[in-house]
């Protein structure tokens, strides 16, 4: 049953303290004037304020991106807000010293080590398939003549490695995102010549493979977690990717940067922050989204490699040991399948801002829950596969889906 219970946005956070997104509207009303994202800056979003809050800035023109979102507000605003976020946006910088105090700090690598390391594609919905690791990519052999498309880089610090399947798995991700957009697309009227939902294109290696860039880090995961001032941006990381990258590899693309630098602290995941924003910027049309590679999983999987056990996956009741906004609203322990619901729906909604969209907090269909992916409604991604998840599923508004189709890398 649906719960108008809080839901607050979570995603777009993005370091700092300008962070993150979200803002919600339901809950906080009173409080933070929802204000958050509406009110400052305006009619979008994201719209200037924060593009640049502090830290943000050092990072480069990626980070601020996130920013947007919501930027300042929501810290303000308290826990709610950050709500969203995760869990580590808000509350965590308010908290100062605590947050990043301990935990991160020195956590790195041993406490990565189990979490993600095998990317646990346990779960009893998928018989584990022995896929090979990544190797690293070789930076001075890019091809990089097709523009317009979607590309990725995976940024895994000196002392991690690249999981089995994780190539799979990425692509897994972008095989779910590209669907929901053709999907809903197609259902408010935009589609191909042939009938078929517009979405975006990847970049495509000579196997036909998505082509990801992976890169390994110069500097332990300790170092990309020692910024005083932004304990949760990965801006130290977007600054290594942004240095050795050649800039044409940001150009005229949609770019997705993963960066492997989180950690888990008890129930809590730090150094997650994500975002996203387009141009123009690198390119009139250019677009980015910052994404922690926590949205494959913590110890479980979020996408199947088998598109038919994708619901399985959302429908895995057992504990994710970690603690969020429900896809049904409520904050408090997920289960793996919620946690994944919410997570691979975050990655949906910054895509989106990729592109330009912004966020849209309309119950346009007058149901009394707002299900917009670029709104709250992203975490209910999962029950676009299983009833599992008790709430609306998600949908690309009206609004976003009109704001979405002109825009010429989606065909
Ligand atoms: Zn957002």
């Amino acid at each position: 049953v649906p719960i108008s219970a809080p839901r607050v946005l979570v995603a777009c956070l993005l370091a700092s303290l300008v962070a993150c997104t979200g803002s919600s509207t339901l809950d906080d009303a009173g409080t933070r004037d929802d204000a958050g994202p509406a009110s400052d800056a305006g009619p979008p979003v994201d719209g200037g304020a924060h593009t640049d809050a502090g830290p943000a800035d050092d990072a480069g023109p990626p980070v601020d991106g996130g920013a947007h979102d919501d930027a300042g507000p929501a810290n303000d605003a308290g826990p709610p807000v950050d709500g969203g976020a995760h869990d580590d946006a808000g509350p965590a910088n308010d908290a100062g010293p605590p947050v990043d105090g301990g935990a991160h700090t020195d956590a790195g690598p041993p406490d990565d080590a189990g979490a993600h390391d095998d990317a646990g594609l346990q779960t009893g919905c998928e018989v584990p398939t022995a896929l090979p690791a990544p190797i690293e990519t070789d930076l001075t052999s890019l091809d990089l003549s097709t523009t317009g498309v979607v590309r990725a880089v995976w940024f895994a610090p000196a002392d991690r490695s690249f999981a089995p399947g994780l190539h799979e798995r990425i692509e897994r991700l972008l095989d779910v995102t590209e669907a929901f957009y053709r999907d809903e697309m197609a259902l408010h009227g935009f589609v191909d010549d042939d009938g078929v939902g517009r979405s975006f294109t990847r970049a495509r290696d000579a196997d036909g493979r998505f082509d990801v860039v992976f890169m390994r880090g110069e500097q332990p995961s300790s170092f990309y977690h020692a910024h005083p001032n932004s304990p949760d941006a990965p801006g130290e990381a977007l600054r290594e990717m942004f240095l050795r990258l050649p800039s044409s590899f940001h150009q005229d693309a949609t770019v997705l940067y993963f960066y492997d630098t989180f950690v888990v602290d008890g129930d809590t995941l730090l150094h997650t922050g994500q975002g996203g924003s387009a141009a123009p910027w690198q390119g009139a049309n250019a677009g980015y989204a910052l994404i922690g590679a926590h949205v494959l999983g913590v110890g479980f999987s979020t996408v199947a490699l088998d598109p038919v056990k994708q619901a399985c996956l959302f429908d895995d009741e057992a504990p994710s040991g970690l603690v969020d906004y429900a896809p049904e609203g409520g904050f408090g322990p997920l289960s793996r399948g919620a946690w994944s619901s919410v997570f691979v729906g975050a990655v949906v909604h910054e895509i989106g801002h990729a592109y330009g969209l912004e966020h849209d907090f309309v119950d346009h269909d007058g149901d009394g829950i707002e299900s917009n992916v670029m709104g709250n409604g992203f975490r209910a991604f999962g029950a676009r596969f299983t009833t599992s998840i008790a709430a609306p599923a998600t949908v690309l508004g009206p609004w976003s889906a009109t704001q979405l189709a002109p825009h010429p890398y989606i065909e």
